[in-house]
């Protein structure tokens, strides 16, 4: 479908930058009009790529505002379109009378992403590179802004064409084979491409498993702190987030449902969750509450389990005890201003421990850098060339990979080429779907409407 369609006759016009007071702001117009703008402007033809100045006059003949312009002309352009870039002042009074001047010189007001899948339509971006441009955007943290940059700049896409020009070469000699049946497949021939088949299939094997990595640097890391109340769970919030968020008070039970804040850690952004206290004998309320943080536990990167050093040791119900993992939860035992060697039991076996005061940041630093290096552990290869994909990517890899498999096998079984051929096909078909050959219009709606307006 990338660069198959036929022109879009349509204008499209939005502001490129959030609504309220700034000192500048940005409106963006793309398609056949955005010419006619430009020139509309400007008393001579306006140099392509050159800002000029201009008195931006409405229709009805009003000074909407002193704006300087760029046009970009077609293909050389983000969309790939003619396109004109106003910047005027940051006033939503002022990008309003834009936008209804423009839209009353017969353009429309743009659908979220729409410049960008323009931009995928006419071939300037394939789909990896235009998801990417949302990740970018969305970024909230060094690596994730890392991720991004590397996708945008086609690292993603590289690898599945690699892919794709590996299975097409065998796709072609197997044509070959089809074209004259008579002639067994050359032994020699099978064992090349099982070759290339199995070591591709071993690539897309890399790459799912990127997939959780791929999540945290999208969504951050999921922190659940879970434990007693009163332990500190809320104290501790606040004193990684660096502010007073939470709630604390010396009355147990005071976050009944939960909270959700980011933080950035190093180069990572975690999202820390406060929940309803565990409590020993809870009320119906307290139930519902424990529940709830349950639930929140059970999709966690990673628990905080909080422990109060001046208590006993808790004993957890069972069920939050089995989601106490060795490899997804922290010990965090909080209080040691107050008693610095407790609690007096022995923790479980096997799990982490951070030691810390919430109140006087005690042993702080050494979580933080707990919970950066839990983040880390999700990182499969040097960041320098990961590439992290979404769920979208996955699925289109599983299907892949599932062909490649059946492929594998009708290459052992000595099966006929055209079964042979349907695989492989159906396998570069899927990994086409990584980056954009997409027949499905609700496909590309879906991924689009997570843009916002203007980009
Ligand atoms: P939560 O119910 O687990 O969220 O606990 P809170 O954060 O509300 O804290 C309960 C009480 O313990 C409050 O009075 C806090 O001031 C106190 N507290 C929390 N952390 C510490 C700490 O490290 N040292 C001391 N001395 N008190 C703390």
């Amino acid at each position: 479908m990338r660069g198959s369609m036929a022109p879009i006759a349509d204008t499209i016009v939005a502001p490129a930058t959030p609504a309220g007071t700034s000192a500048l702001a940005i409106v963006r117009a793309s398609g056949p009009l955005a010419g006619v703008l430009a020139s509309s402007l400007s008393s001579t033809p306006p140099q392509p790529r050159q800002a000029f100045h201009a008195g931006y006059q409405s229709l009805a003949g009003t000074l909407v505002d002193d704006v300087v312009a760029v046009f970009f002309q077609g293909p050389r352009s983000y969309t790939g379109e003619d396109l004109l870039e106003i910047y005027c002042h940051g006033n939503t009074l002022i990008i309003n009378a834009l936008l209804k001047d423009i839209c009353s010189r017969g353009c429309r007001l743009a659908e979220p992403g729409e410049f960008t899948r323009r931009a995928f339509l006419n071939g300037n971006l394939d789909l990896s590179q235009a998801e990417a441009v949302a990740d970018l955007i969305h970024a909230h943290s060094e690596r994730a802004l890392a991720a991004a940059h590397r996708q945008l700049r086609g690292a993603l896409g590289q690898k599945i064409h690699s892919f794709t020009d590996r299975l097409v070469d065998v796709l072609a000699h197997l044509e070959a084979c089809i074209d004259f049946p008579e002639e067994d497949i050359p032994p020699a021939d099978r064992d090349r491409w099982a070759q290339a088949v199995g070591e591709i299939r071993s690539e897309v094997d890399r790459l799912v498993a990127t997939r959780p990595y791929g999540d945290i640097l999208r969504g951050g890391v999921r922190t659940v702190l879970l434990g007693e109340p009163n332990a500190g769970k809320s104290s501790l919030l606040n004193r990684l987030l660096g502010r007073e968020r939470a709630l604390v008070s010396p009355e147990p039970g005071t976050t009944r449902d939960y909270l959700e804040e980011p933080v950035s850690l190093g180069p990572h952004c975690i999202r820390l969750i406060d929940t309803a206290g565990l409590h020993a004998s809870p009320s119906p309320l307290d139930k519902l509450g424990v529940a709830r943080s349950l639930e929140r536990a059970a999709d966690a990167d990673l628990i905080l389990w909080v422990v109060d050093a001046t208590r006993p040791l808790p004993s957890l119900p069972g069920e939050v005890r089995a989601r106490l993992l060795p490899a997804t939860t922290l010990v965090v035992v909080n209080k040691i201003d107050l008693a610095p060697d407790g609690p007096r039991d022995a923790l479980p076996s096997g799990l982490s421990c951070v030691r810390v005061s919430a109140l006087t940041g005690a042993g702080c630093p050494d979580l933080e850098a707990a919970i950066v290096r839990h983040a880390d552990s999700f990182r499969t290869g040097p960041d320098e060339d990961l590439v992290a994909i979404n769920v979208r990517h996955q699925q289109s890899l599983q299907e892949a990979a599932r062909l490649l498999d059946a492929a594998r096998q009708s290459l052992a079984s000595m099966a006929p080429a055209e079964l042979l051929a349907s695989d492989i096909r159906g396998a570069i078909h899927s990994f086409g779907e990584v980056v954009g050959r997409v027949d499905n219009e609700q496909i590309l709606d879906r991924i689009f409407a997570k843009f916002c307006i203007g980009k």
